[in-house]
């Protein structure tokens, strides 16, 4: 299992009150997933990623990663687990403004000391389709082809789990289907484990797995029945009985 999280709450005080932000959540996550998780703004969305991705300490519980329970570990042992396991992806990109594409992608490898960041990063654009923008700031680039920049960064030290917080929430519908199709494309050719916050209904189908939170607790927990899968994502990988998604308004019709 890579994921493996029991009894994990994490509580905000807030003057004389106390926020229970996550609430008891218990859950197995497999290598190779793809899941949506999905809940009303509050329900404790960001709180549980920011967990899962090492980001944040639980305040009770046990959570496993890989094996390793990472409750008890220090900031440098955290921070090693993100950077080689983790490939976190924001709702607002988070990159580095005056910054190039290519060297945003390189950031992770300058933690870890890499050699070859220029090669390696543009590797990482390539695969999102953005090597010919490595040298563009993020203000020279559209949002969609700036969120594709953060998944480039989330991919360069090869994570064997992506987290991703809301990472369509600012886009328009056809670009944000784009970007689930990178992440459905991700986990399929190389096994990634993907979870993903969505707030549509709609991003949610392209997954196998949806996971609603209210309140802080797992509210449902349902595989997805015939998942979809978005236009983007090469023939050869969509599984021969998947379900074709029907045209959009405005798309081909008879
Ligand atoms: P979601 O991502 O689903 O919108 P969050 O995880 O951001 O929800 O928040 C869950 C609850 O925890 C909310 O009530 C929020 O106000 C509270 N919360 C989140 N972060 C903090 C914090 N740093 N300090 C205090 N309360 C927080
Ligand atoms: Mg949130």
């Amino acid at each position: 299992m890579l994921i493996e999280l029991r009894n994990i709450c994490k509580t905000y005080q807030m003057g004389i009150m106390q926020v229970e932000a996550v609430c008891n959540v218990s859950l197995d996550v497999a290598e190779g997933e793809l899941t949506a998780i999905m809940g009303p703004s509050g329900s404790g969305k960001s709180t549980l990623m920011n967990i899962l991705g090492c980001l944040d300490r639980p305040t009770r519980g046990e959570y496993t990663l890989n094996g390793q329970r990472v409750a008890n570990l220090d900031d440098d042992a955290l921070a090693e687990i993100r950077n080689h396991t983790i490939g976190f992806v924001f709702q607002n990109y988070n990159l580095l403004p005056r910054t190039s594409a290519v060297e945003n992608v390189e950031v992770p490898l300058v933690y870890g000391g890499v050699r070859n960041r220029r090669e390696r990063a543009i590797e990482a654009l390539d695969s999102v389709g953005l090597a010919d923008r490595a040298h563009h700031k993020p203000s020279e680039l559209s949002g969609g082809e700036q969120q594709r920049v953060a998944i480039a960064r989330a991919l360069v030290n090869r994570p064997s789990l992506i987290l991703a917080d809301e990472p369509t929430g600012n886009l328009d519908t056809k670009t944000g289907l784009e970007i689930i199709g990178i992440f459905q494309r991700l986990n399929l050719e190389r096994g990634i484990t993907v979870l993903y916050v969505t707030h549509d209904p709609e991003t949610s189908d392209y997954t196998r797995r949806i996971i609603h939170l209210r309140d802080g607790r797992i509210e449902s927990d349902e595989p997805v029945p015939e998942p979809l899968y978005a236009p983007n994502v090469p023939e050869e990988l969509v599984p021969a009985n998947a379900v074709t998604p029907a045209p959009s308004a405005g798309g081909v019709t008879a």
